[in-house]
């Protein structure tokens, strides 16, 4: 694992609160990352109740221009489209800027930060050559993940990170056919099509629905 990160990093690993060299001038002029990523920006419950709240449209209408279904491992999440000859975010404005910058998705808000899922925390990674902008400035991780509540964020990545990794293990070794179907219609009917309330906190409603999947999926409650 450490091998492979020296090769796509600076080599280092970064906790919440080091500091880092990925502020890159605010983007200015430059929107590198919005556009050609395929179908790599995958959607969260989280990021998908702020899109809901920054367009205004519920999941289904969400599904008709901005986002799209991306399947990996047996596994069906929304993931931000890319349209046009450009293959551009549909979020980017004319002036080449994120028209939804405070409400955009987690994947967003780290770049050009990498992920890495322990079992009782996230730590970061540098990616190498991901945002090539020159002359970078140190920010504080946790400042760059742009996150209000960042304990509670970090433990709903890594309960729905763990979610995913049980789902695909059964879609992938055990379900058969109609069992997948009903288990990604729950997940996606659940954490995304039954849009989660804005005047009740968004942590408690999605550790609810986690325990309803639990049970209806047959996963032992604290198990992945
Ligand atoms: S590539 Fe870097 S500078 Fe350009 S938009 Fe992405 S993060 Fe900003
Ligand atoms: S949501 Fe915003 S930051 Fe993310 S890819 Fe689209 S335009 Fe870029």
């Amino acid at each position: 694992m450490l091998q492979d990160l020296h090769e796509i990093s600076d080599g280092k690993i970064y906790g919440i609160n080091d500091m880092v060299r990925a502020a890159c001038r605010d983007c200015e002029g430059c929107h590198a990352c919005c556009e050609q990523m395929g179908d790599s920006i995958v959607l969260d419950p989280l990021d998908v109740f702020r899109l809901t709240k920054a367009t205004g449209k519920n999941f289904e209408a969400l599904l008709a221009d901005t986002i799209e279904l991306h399947v990996t491992d047996g596994l069906i999440l929304p993931s931000l489209k890319m349209a046009g000859e450009n293959e551009r975010c549909v979020f980017l404005d004319e002036a080449g800027r994120c028209s939804i910058h405070a409400l955009r998705p987690g994947l967003c808000r780290a770049f050009p930060l990498g992920r890495i899922y322990e079992e009782r925390q996230i730590r970061y990674f540098l990616q190498a050559d991901a945002c090539r902008r020159p002359g970078k400035s140190k920010v504080k991780v946790g400042r760059w993940l742009d996150a209000s509540e960042p304990k509670k964020y970090e433990q709903f990545l890594l309960a729905w990170h763990g979610l995913r990794g049980s789902m695909q293990k059964r879609l992938t070794d055990m379900w058969n056919e109609q069992t997948a179907k009903t288990a990604n219609m729950l997940i996606l009917n659940l954490f995304f099509a039954n849009l989660f309330r804005e005047e009740m906190d968004f942590y408690v409603q999605f550790e609810n629905r986690m325990e309803q999947a639990k049970r209806a999926l047959g996963i032992a409650p604290g198990r992945e």
